[in-house]
């Protein structure tokens, strides 16, 4: 039997988004499906694993997410590495802050979403309780409505 792992302590994170191994439908990555090339995940990297689930355990949805969560992880190395130049371009940090805050913004509304699918997986899901929380996700991140 299988296992979709991570490396942070509650739910995949940017190490899964941004490494080469292929995410799992839940955002983690498969143990048996891992890239070799991958510095985190391989067994023969000796690396802590701290938060997964059985195959046989999987929701199923999470990987937007992850994805969202890598996003701006690089947008927020981008700021750094525009902030850390020792001749600052002003535009580059005009646009690198906006690719900030746009990829926090849809990390934040794929977050709403996510919690959506979870009560809906779970069998919570009161359409009418989740359309408000839906509709505040769209509003944050326009271009991303499914
Ligand atoms: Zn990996
Ligand atoms: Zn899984």
């Amino acid at each position: 039997m299988g296992s979709h792992i991570g490396r942070s302590w509650v739910a995949p994170g940017h190490l899964e988004a941004l490494c080469p191994c292929p995410l799992a439908p839940c955002g983690y990555v498969d143990r048996d499906n891992v890239d070799p090339e991958c510095t985190q995940h391989p067994v023969n990297r000796f690396k802590t694993i701290r938060s997964g689930h059985a195959e046989a355990d999987c929701p199923g949805h999470g990987a937007a997410l992850t994805e969202a969560v890598g996003k701006t992880e690089l947008a927020h190395r981008a700021v750094i590495k525009v902030a850390a130049g020792k001749v600052v371009d002003f535009l580059d940090m005009y646009d690198a802050l906006d690719a900030y805050r746009a990829a926090v913004e849809h990390e934040a509304a794929e977050r709403i979403r996510e919690e959506t699918r979870h009560a809906k997986t779970m069998g919570v899901l009161e359409p009418d309780k989740f359309r408000p929380c839906r509709d505040a996700a769209d509003q944050i991140d326009p271009e991303m409505t499914e």
